[in-house]
This record gives structure tokens, sequence and C-alpha cells, in this order.
């Protein structure tokens, strides 16, 4: 039997960001139900997701993981669509003013 080459690293060290995601205390149809939207209230849900995201620390970081899993919904300050047009290299990287500095989670805070 062969043996593994390398490891995976642990899933906490790859998620840990989103325990400091300000939509966490957020209803999730924010940030995914203007999938089944159109027009003036699909754009609206969008903005309104993006400018949570616009105030989340860990905005790159949750960007970097969405250009790689994440198909549907706003993550990263950044549509579904959007994300395909920076994948497809026909939109640039977004770049972000710099986040506001993490603050301890609960657990931390805690400890
Ligand atoms: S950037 Fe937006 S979607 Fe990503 S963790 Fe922050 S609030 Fe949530």
């Amino acid at each position: 039997m062969r043996k593994p080459v390398r490891l995976p690293k642990p899933l906490i060290d790859e998620y840990e960001w989103q325990d400091h995601a300000l939509c966490r205390a957020l209803p999730v149809e924010e940030f995914f139900d203007m999938e089944n939207s159109r027009g003036g209230r699909r754009e609206r849900q969008e903005r309104a997701a993006k400018e949570v995201c616009h105030r989340c620390p860990v905005i790159q970081q949750c960007l970097r993981h969405a250009l790689a899993a994440e198909d549907y919904g706003v993550w990263g300050g950044t549509t579904a669509h959007e994300r395909a047009e920076i994948r497809a290299g026909v939109a640039p990287f977004p770049v972000f003013a710099p986040a506001p500095a993490l603050t301890p989670t609960p657990l931390e805070a805690a400890s």
C-alpha cells in the first residue's frame, strides 16, 4: 500500500477566517436569496450584501476562497457573476481598502 507523500492541511487552518466573518450574525438569505431575484430587487440585495462585505475584516480571505469554490451568492464583496469574470480573466482581481483589524472571537476573548 502506498503511503501519502504529503498530508492535507488541517481544515481549521483553511477556514479559521470564518470565525471573524461579519455575515455570521446575519441571515444567510441576505447573501444568497438574490439568486432567485431579477432587476432592481436583485441589485438592491447584492448591494446590501456587498456593503456588509466591505466592512468585513476577512474580505480578502473570503474572496480567495470564493474564487476557488463558490459559484452562488455574494462572497468577498463580489457577486457570482463578478467572480466568473475574474476567473475568466475579463475582470481584474478586486483591490479593497484595508479591512479593520481582526477582533477576537468570543471563544478567543474568553480564553
Ligand atoms: S466578506 Fe462578506 S461573505 Fe465574506 S465573510 Fe465577510 S461578510 Fe461574509
